[in-house]
């Protein structure tokens, strides 16, 4: 058995000299403003301990990792009649992109995609008002991180509204396929919320452990979603969690993970515990670059793959 508190602060070493590669978000001036030096890592474990490194405290936004969590609760209200909404095949394409929507009429190919995220959370409001299915995600979010201090940073859900153009496109289009079962801006607005939670990496890995658990909270002892729903997410974070990267990601990792252009990628080692990592500078792709270093290292050296 390795030791895995030794593996996460030699990952984070084997990863630090990286720091201020990549390039920082900056679409939205809040994501653009931090700090490019910023390096956080935190292991969570079924039985409660918490490994950490680095700046594993601080909060980040979360952006699409939060796809994960929306995801969990949709296929939760709503079964398996979200796959009418959304596929569940990569895409091989840039987080934003278009172009397979004209083609496959309006269906986004998976729910990690913009496109797929928002028809999710369509599904998930589920004709309820925006904010109470707002407040639905952030209380699940609070409840995995057993911290109710994870908030939404309303700074930056209004800047990702205020420069929405590309996401509101993605909702129009698929509004005009049909896909959608409520008003583009409901979606939206519940949509642009999610992507603003902010969180440490302490909290997210915590956050993650159900999804390593076969869909039960170790710590609360619920059971959020099936344990065949978990490896359903398990399966479509490996193969679409980090978009047109994610041969690459399960490549170095072996690991099924979800990558946000704040910089925070969550991985998930099924049966083992939850990895989060964060620091701000981006692959072409918009995973975290040093991230996804660290996390290779970490995975190598502890011996966690899903294809063993
Ligand atoms: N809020 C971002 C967007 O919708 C999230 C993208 C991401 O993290 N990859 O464009």
């Amino acid at each position: 058995m390795p030791d895995l508190a030794r593996c996460l602060a030699e990952a984070y070493d084997i990863a630090l000299p990286h720091r201020g590669k990549g390039k920082v978000a900056d679409y939205i001036p809040a994501l653009a403003r931090v700090d490019p030096m910023r390096f956080g890592m935190a292991l969570a474990l079924p039985d409660g301990t918490l490994h950490v490194a680095g700046d594993a405290d601080m909060p980040f936004s979360i952006q699409s990792v939060s796809k994960v969590f929306t995801l969990a609760l949709a296929l939760r209200r709503v079964g398996t009649g979200l796959w009418d909404s959304v596929g569940r095949e990569p895409s091989g394409s840039a987080f934003n992109s278009i172009v397979q929507l004209e083609s496959e009429a309006g269906i986004p190919r998976n729910p990690l995609i913009n496109a797929g995220a928002i028809a999710t959370t369509d599904r998930l409001i589920d004709g309820r008002d925006a904010d109470v299915v707002t407040q639905e995600i952030l209380d699940f979010v609070r409840a995995r991180a057993g911290d109710d201090g994870v908030g939404i940073d309303l700074d930056v859900a209004l800047s990702e509204s205020q420069t929405g153009a590309r996401n509101r496109s993605l909702a129009h289009f698929m509004d005009a396929f049909g896909t959608l079962r409520h008003p583009v801006e409901t979606a939206l607005g519940v949509y642009f919320r999610q992507c603003a939670i902010a969180m440490s990496c302490r909290q997210l890995a915590r956050a993650g452990l159900f999804l390593a658990m076969a869909g039960r909270d170790p710590l609360t002892g619920e059971q959020l979603v099936e344990a065949h729903r978990a490896r359903r997410i398990n399966a479509i974070m490996m193969l679409c969690g980090h978009y047109d990267n994610s041969g690459e990601f399960a490549f170095r990792v072996g690991l099924p993970g979800k990558s946000g252009v704040g910089g925070g990628i969550l991985c998930i080692a099924p049966g083992q515990g939850s990895i989060a990592v964060w620091s701000p500078g981006l692959d072409d792709a918009g995973t975290s670059l040093v991230g996804a270093i660290a996390l290779e290292h970490f995975a190598y050296a502890a011996g966690w793959s899903v294809f063993d």
